[in-house]
């Protein structure tokens, strides 16, 4: 029996390599099966890496709409699967990867297990996540309020540029 599709936002950043290719690729991986189908992306974004060690590489930012008959768990699983595809780095712990994908939202669904905790513990927080969720979806809700709201007021939103796509090079080494 076919699970009902539930609407998710995922966020997706990278800070190695070739990050817009590598979020694009992303994307495309995200969606490359039956049990996922991509509705919406955002612009992409760029701004200073947020904790973890200094002078690490600008990230970029993008989140995603999808419609999934996977459940949470299964959906988390598939995007680690995508992360570890695109070799992302784990040694150090909020430092340099190539890329990083996180659960938002997942319908409704409140959850506080550690292993996948819905909403995402720290994206009202997060400008980054915040911002180009708000320009993908301007009457976005998290916990009740505006997530146009939420991004202005959080301490990341001064840091955040529009990017245009263009890489002079790729950042940091991979
Ligand atoms: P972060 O994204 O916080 O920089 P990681 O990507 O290394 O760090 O994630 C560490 C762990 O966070 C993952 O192994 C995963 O089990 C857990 N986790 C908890 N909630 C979520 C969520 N909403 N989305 C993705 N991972 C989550
Ligand atoms: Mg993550």
């Amino acid at each position: 029996m076919n699970r009902p599709l539930t609407r998710a936002v995922l966020a997706l950043g990278s800070n190695l390599g070739e990050r817009n290719d590598t979020l694009a690729a992303a994307v495309a991986d995200l969606v490359d099966r039956p049990e996922v189908r991509l509705t919406d992306v955002s612009p992409v974004i760029q701004t200073k890496a947020v904790g973890g060690p200094a002078g690490q590489p600008n990230f970029l930012n993008m989140v995603m709409g999808i419609e999934t008959s996977l459940d949470p768990y299964e959906l988390l699983e598939h995007c680690q699967k995508v992360e570890a595809k695109h070799l992302r780095v784990r040694e150090v712990h909020w430092g340099p990867r190539t890329l990083d994908v996180d659960i938002v939202v997942y319908g409704d669904v409140v959850s506080d297990d550690p292993v996948l905790t819905i909403p995402h513990p720290r994206a009202s927080q997060r400008a980054f996540v915040l911002y180009p969720w708000a320009l993908m979806d301007p009457g976005a809700e998290l916990g009740g309020e505006s997530v146009s709201e939420l991004a202005i007021k959080a301490s990341d939103f001064a840091d955040i540029e529009m990017f245009d796509g263009y890489e002079s090079q790729p950042a940091g080494a991979v």
